[in-house]
């Protein structure tokens, strides 16, 4: 703890981001070149991103420093809330203590301006124009296009098609920041002209938008692409979540037992449990970590640990991960930012090497979840976040169960605002559970990339 105090300045936000590969007792495995098999290095990454970012990408430092650039655009919402659930206690009727983090305070309403903020600042400062990426429910283009005005840049957005019909609103709120929005697949790119020919109805995914926003990049130099998730620097500027929470518990006098997060590509759950972890990883306190995801989308409960491509259009290097395959196009579920057929390299590790757990939810129990946190604590949460709070909720009454009290702190990652058609949906009985897509997942597993040992 006393690390995290040294780290906090007065204005109660820490100095420096945590990166929990220094603190790893094996390495993951490292990234790879898909033409030679080799790892990657700087200068294969250098087309796509500024060399601070590569350099943050590699690191084995334990803490990075935040700039006071950003330091100074974090302060406008951060530290961010941490909440005690006691009418949603008191309505489960638990002995659980429940907390919350919400990063729903940010202006774009999510997490996701944690890291669009310091990859608009680092490109910025070495020379960019402009800014490819892909979105899935809008949550990332909408960060991303915020932290570009800030710093004058340009950002093109690829939205995945399904979110673009079904979500509107968050295109709308991505044009207001000044970004331009295309929906993927698209005829602009190779890949999403490839893919329009094969299906001219595609929804979409993510790894294709990955795919379209990677080719924009690679092909113009004035243009690098960024990514909202799944990359070690990513997850490593989220890391201030749990830094503020791991001084804000011990305000309340507290420590988590269990910590539970949704994951999509898994950054705000690493955000939030990264700093505990990481303290588990040293000795120092003992805690339960659980990841959540959809059953319609579950890499980690049922996906293949393996090298695959981050992409679909297979423009990306090689990364060791719990995938469904590259290919795999998930059901249109309405937590759009859970629909990635990949994790993070640093989350699927910690996985495989035991340190964490994950389970899978279907959507009917996240919408009723999240229904229950609205009417007890007032916030609505956006779809994701209702992943996380189902799995709270099971928590909470396994210690009813078993007449304990733990506490349990969760991520809610965001507010679902802009996605009260899906709630609409759900209250007119609309909404369905999506079987687990078995054969389209053994089908994509079937097309995955051959790495030598
Ligand atoms: C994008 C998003 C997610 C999923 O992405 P992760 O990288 O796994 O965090 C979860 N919740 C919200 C609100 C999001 O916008």
């Amino acid at each position: 703890m006393d690390t995290v105090k040294y780290l906090l300045s007065e204005d109660r936000m820490p100095r420096a981001w945590y990166n929990i590969q220094a603190d790893l007792h094996q390495p993951a495995p490292p990234v790879l070149h898909p033409g030679t098999g080799q790892p990657v290095g700087p200068d294969d990454l250098a087309p796509l991103f500024p060399m601070a970012l590569i350099l943050q990408e590699v690191s084995t430092e334990q803490y990075i420093e935040i700039p006071e650039e950003v330091r100074s655009i974090y302060r406008q919402w951060r530290p961010s809330p941490l909440y005690r659930a006691r009418r949603l206690e008191k309505a489960l009727d638990t002995p659980a203590r429940i907390y919350y983090k919400y990063e729903g305070v940010s202006p774009a309403g999510s997490h996701k301006p944690n890291t669009a903020v310091p990859q608009a600042y680092y490109n910025k400062m070495e020379g960019v124009k402009r800014l490819s990426t892909e979105t899935g429910a809008g949550q990332w283009g909408s960060s991303l296009a915020m932290a570009c005005a800030f710093f004058g840049l340009e950002c093109k957005v690829f939205m995945v098609r399904v979110s673009y019909d079904q979500k509107p609103y968050r295109r709308g709120l991505i044009e207001a920041y000044g970004a331009q929005v295309t929906a993927s697949p698209s005829s602009e790119t190779n890949t999403g002209r490839a893919i329009l020919a094969e299906h001219p109805d595609s929804t979409g995914s993510l790894g294709i938008a990955i795919s379209e926003a990677v080719e924009v990049a690679a092909t113009d130099p004035d243009t690098n692409y960024s990514l909202g998730s799944v990359l070690n620097h990513v997850l490593m500027h989220q890391t201030i979540i749990g830094l503020e929470a791991l001084e804000q518990m011990e305000m309340a006098g507290d420590y988590p037992d269990v910590l539970v997060g949704c994951t999509g590509g898994g950054s705000n759950f690493s955000g939030l449990t990264f700093p505990f972890i990481g303290r588990k990883l040293r000795g120092e306190g003992d805690v339960r970590v659980v990841a959540v995801e959809p059953v319609a989308c579950p890499s980690l409960t049922k996906g293949r640990y393996a090298y695959d491509f981050g992409d679909t259009g297979h423009l990306t290097p090689l990364v060791k991960m719990h995938t469904l395959g590259s290919t795999f196009v998930p059901p249109g579920i309405h937590a759009g930012g859970l629909r990635y057929h990949g994790m993070a390299p640093l989350v699927s590790h910690l996985l495989r090497q035991g340190h964490i757990e994950a389970i899978a939810v279907e959507q009917l129990d996240a919408f009723a979840a999240g229904v229950q946190f609205t009417r007890t604590e007032g916030i609505l949460p956006a779809p994701e976040a209702n992943h996380a709070i189902a799995a709270a909720i099971r928590e909470a009454l396994r210690c009813k169960e078993e007449g304990t009290s733990r506490a349990i702190l969760f991520n809610l990652s965001g507010h679902g605002h802009f996605d009260m058609q899906a709630y609409l949906d759900y209250a007119a009985g609309k909404l369905q559970n999506y079987e687990y897509p078995a054969e389209e997942i053994a089908m994509a597993l079937a097309g995955l990339p051959t790495v030598a040992a």
